[in-house]
C-alpha cells in the first residue's frame, strides 16, 4: 500500500505510525499516511526555525519569483491534485468541485506573487522622518481543516512564505494525502526547510500551537479547537489569524424574482455539499416569496446528479466523514420530529457518505437546523414577515463569518446589507471569495484577516525606523 510521508527540511520524513485514509464516496483504500510524534512536530519546528534566517534575507523579488514558480507547479500538476482531493474528500472534480480548488490554489498563490508591502512614511516633519517596515514573523504554525483541504492550506502558507516566514503545516487528520503530495511537488521550487509538514489529529497540532518557538498561529477550523488555540498560545504569545466557522445567513428581500437568484443560492448553499465555512446555512424569505423560492430551488435539486467525483457527470458528492455525515443526519432528523417539511432530492447511492439535497420548510429560529452549523447539504428557509425580523434573526448568532442579501437590485439590497454583522455581506451572491479582497469573520467566526495586502499585513511585524534630521 503506497504511504505518504511528511517532509521537513526538503527531507522526507520517516513515521513510525501511520493511519489508512478511505475513500468517502467508495470506502476504497487511498493508502497510509504518516502519522508525526511530538519529537517530529519539534524537529519541524527547528528545521523552520534554521531555514527562516536565510529566506527573510533573500531579496523580496526573488521571492516572489519563487511564489510564483511554486504557482506554476500547482499548475503543473493540477489535474493529478484535483483527481487525489476527489478521492480523498469527495467533492466532484467538476462544477464548483476539485478541479475548481486547484485553479483557486494557483490564483491564491499567483495573487500574492505579485503583491509587495512597501515601507511606508507614517511621519515627516523638519526634525524627523519615521518608516514603517513590514517584516517578516519568524516560524508561522499552520493548522487546516478537511473541507478545502489545499485551498485553505494555500490561503495560510502562500502569504507567510511570500513575506520571509517559513512554515510548519498540519493538514486535518481526515485529508492528509493530498495535502502532503502538494507540499511534496511544491517543494520542488522552494529552499529546504521553508515549507516543512507535520501530520496527526488534534494532539499533534496542540503540539505544534503551543511550541515555544512558534511565532504566528494561522488556524482554520472549528469554534472550539479556535478557543484551545489562543489558550496554548499563551506559551509563545504567537499572534493568531483564527477563521473559525459560520452559520451564514442569507435574506430574500420580499417581491425578488426567484428563478433569476435560484442558482446562487443553491450553490451559495450546497457547495462541497454544505460543507464550506461561508455557505448559506440558514435562509430567510418573505412569506410572499416562500413557495415560488423553494419550487424554484427544488427544481434545480432534482437536476443534480449525485455520486462518486471521480465521473464527470456528477455535481454532488459525498460528506467528508462519518462524523459530519452522522452530524448532519441528526440535525435533520431533530427537525423531522419537530414536524418540519423535510425534503430530500436527487439518488443517493448505497456506499459511501452520501446524504440527499436536502430543503428543509416550515421551520423557525431556535430549531437545531438554524441554530447550530450543520456543515452540510441541508438547507432550513425560515418565513418571515417583516425585514426587520429577519434582520434580527440574521444576526440573532453568535457566528459571524458572511451573509448576504438577495433583491432584483443591488440598490434594493444594500440598506439591507448595511444592518448585517457579518465580516463580507455579499449582495446577489455568497461566498465569492478574491485573493485581492480581505476575508475573515467577526464575532464569533474568529478574528484577522487573510487576503490581499491585509492578509499580507497579518503575516509581518511592523518595524520602524525613526531617523533624526
Ligand atoms: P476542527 O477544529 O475540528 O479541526 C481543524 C484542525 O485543527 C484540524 O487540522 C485538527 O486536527 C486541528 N486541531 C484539533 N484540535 C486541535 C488543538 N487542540 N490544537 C491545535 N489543532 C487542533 O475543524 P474541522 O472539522 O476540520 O473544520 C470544520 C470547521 O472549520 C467548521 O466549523 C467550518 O465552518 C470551519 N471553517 C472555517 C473556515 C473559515 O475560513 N472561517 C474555513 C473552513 C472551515
Amino acid at each position: 500500500m503506497q504511504t505518504y510521508s511528511n517532509l521537513v527540511n526538503g527531507k522526507p520524513v520517516e513515521a513510525t505510525s501511520h493511519q489508512e485514509i478511505l475513500n468517502p464516496a467508495t470506502g476504497d483504500s487511498l493508502g497510509l499516511a504518516a502519522i508525526s510524534s511530538e519529537q517530529d512536530v519539534n524537529d519541524a519546528v527547528i528545521a523552520a526555525r534554521n531555514a527562516q534566517k536565510d529566506w527573510s534575507r533573500v531579496s523580496d523579488q526573488e521571492r516572489q519569483e519563487t511564489v510564483a514558480r511554486v504557482a506554476q507547479v500547482l499548475q503543473d500538476n493540477s489535474e493529478y491534485l484535483a483527481e487525489l482531493i476527489t478521492r480523498e474528500q469527495g467533492k466532484p472534480l467538476s462544477g464548483p468541485g476539485s478541479r475548481f480548488e486547484v485553479q483557486a490554489c494557483v490564483g491564491w498563490t499567483q495573487v500574492p506573487a505579485a503583491l509587495a508591502l512597501a515601507p511606508e512614511t507614517v511621519h515627516e516633519d523638519e526634525e524627523r522622518k519615521d518608516v514603517l517596515h513590514r517584516v517578516p514573523l519568524g516560524v508561522v504554525a499552520a493548522i487546516a481543516p478537511w473541507n478545502w483541504p489545499l485551498m485553505i492550506a494555500i490561503w495560510q502558507i502562500i502569504p507567510a512564505i511570500r513575506m520571509g516566514n517559513t512554515v510548519v503545516l498540519k493538514p486535518s487528520e481526515y485529508t492528509p494525502i493530498a495535502t502532503l503530495e502538494m507540499v511534496r511537488l511544491i517543494n520542488q521550487v522552494l529552499p529546504p526547510g521553508v515549507l516543512n509538514t507535520i501530520s496527526g489529529d488534534g494532539r499533534i497540532g496542540a503540539a505544534l500551537t503551543s511550541h515555544p518557538d512558534i511565532d504566528k498561529i494561522m488556524f482554520t477550523g472549528s469554534e472550539a479547537t479556535g478557543r484551545r488555540i489562543i489558550e496554548a498560545s499563551s506559551r509563545n504569545l504567537a499572534p493568531i489569524t483564527l477563521e473559525l466557522g459560520g452559520n451564514d445567513p442569507a435574506i430574500v428581500v420580499p417581491g425578488t424574482d426567484a428563478t433569476a437568484i435560484a442558482e446562487g443560492l443553491f450553490w451559495g448553499a450546497f457547495l462541497n455539499m454544505g460543507q464550506t465555512c461561508a455557505c448559506i446555512k440558514r435562509l430567510y424569505v418573505h412569506e410572499n416569496d416562500y413557495d415560488s423560492v423553494i419550487a424554484a430551488l427544488s427544481d434545480l435539486a432534482r437536476q443534480m446528479p449525485i455520486g462518486d467525483g471521480m465521473n464527470e457527470n456528477n455535481l454532488i458528492g459525498p460528506l467528508q466523514n462519518k462524523m459530519q455525515y452522522n452530524k448532519v443526519k441528526e440535525l435533520v432528523g431533530d427537525a423531522r420530529s419537530n414536524g418540519c417539511d423535510v425534503m430530500e432530492f436527487g439518488d443517493v447511492p448505497d456506499t459511501g457518505y452520501f446524504l440527499p439535497v436536502t430543503l428543509v420548510g416550515n421551520i423557525q429560529d431556535g430549531q437545531r437546523l438554524v441554530d447550530e452549523e450543520q456543515f452540510g447539504p441541508a438547507l432550513p428557509i425560515v418565513r418571515y414577515k417583516n425585514l426587520d425580523d429577519a434582520v434580527a434573526s440574521a444576526n440573532s448568532l453568535s457566528a459571524a463569518l458572511g451573509a448576504s442579501v438577495w433583491a432584483n437590485s443591488p440598490e434594493e439590497a444594500e440598506p439591507v446589507a448595511m444592518r448585517l454583522e457579518a465580516g463580507t455581506v455579499w449582495i446577489n451572491q455568497h461566498g465569492a471569495i478574491h485573493p485581492m479582497v480581505p476575508f475573515g469573520g467577526n464575532k464569533a467566526s474568529g478574528y484577522g484577516v487573510e487576503f490581499g495586502l491585509e492578509g499580507l499585513k497579518a503575516v509581518t511585524q511592523p518595524r520602524v525606523i525613526s531617523i533624526k534630521k
